[in-house]
């Protein structure tokens, strides 16, 4: 067995193990496997060992991978998850499945209007700061219901849930606060009668993954612990205009 396999596999059984401890199934929990910086060639090899979702931060490198990979197109499920600019938002529109940082209704609205006719929703997570701390990207926990309502209107995109970046060391009591904000807005979302599946809490990194298991997580984003340490990363987006 290759690496990548062999560390899928141990990342696989890290998620069955946190979900066995607190009385959930596998199949609640989607490993999505984080190939920034990583080549096509890796997300091939993680392929072919059974992995189907792959998560990417930049847009100029997802979509090359995307289209390096396009003979896997329709057996991959590709997710954005870096910080999104409006000038780019029409190449994810066009290539993504899933956008999972959004922070703003504009970015949302955009990616509404510029979703291929042709293509399925795309689905969307609104990013949320769990400590609120303005520095960060990802809005305020207090701003997150309303923003949902609006964003859960707009058509070709598919509100699905929320994502945050925990800080690192994050303790279970805080992304249990963040399960409840989740649990609250889908409660909002349900009485409203929104044709969205708000069914989606995505946290946890390689490093979080038990807590974040434990405090309702539906998907976790693993890179490191499955491609190895990447090269210190190099910002290549230009400033917004
Ligand atoms: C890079 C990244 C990850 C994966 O981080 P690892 O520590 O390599 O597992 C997860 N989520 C986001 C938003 C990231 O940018």
């Amino acid at each position: 067995m290759s690496d990548i396999s062999d560390q899928l596999f141990s990342v696989k059984n890290q998620i069955s193990q946190a979900c066995t401890r607190v009385g959930r199934t596998d199949e609640s929990v989607h490993l999505i496997a984080v190939s920034k910086t990583h080549p096509a060639s890796m997300v091939r090899e993680a392929f072919v060992a059974g992995q189907k979702e792959f998560a990417e931060n930049y847009v100029q490198e997802g979509t090359d991978k995307i289209i390096e990979l396009e003979d896997l197109r329709k057996k991959i499920i590709w997710h954005f998850i870096g910080p999104v600019q409006s000038n780019k938002t029409r190449f994810i529109a066009e290539s993504f499945d899933w956008v999972q940082s959004v922070d703003r209704f504009k970015i949302a609205q955009r990616l509404s209007e510029q979703r291929p006719r042709d293509m399925e929703d795309l689905n969307i997570c609104l990013q949320v700061n769990m400590s609120g701390e303005s520095t960060k990207s990802g809005v305020t926990p207090e701003d997150a219901l309303l923003l949902c309502l609006d964003i859960a209107e707009l058509p070709n995109i598919t509100l699905r849930g929320l994502m945050s970046i925990p800080e690192p060391g994050a303790s279970l009591q805080s992304m249990k606060k963040f399960q409840k904000l989740f649990l609250d807005i889908q409660q909002h979302l349900k009485r409203h009668q929104f044709k969205n599946r708000f069914d989606t809490l995505s946290l946890g990194m390689s490093d979080d993954l038990d807590r974040a298991i434990e405090a309702g997580s539906t998907m976790v984003r693993v890179g490191t612990a499955i491609f190895g340490p990447r090269e210190p990363e190099v910002i290549e987006e230009e400033p917004e205009e």
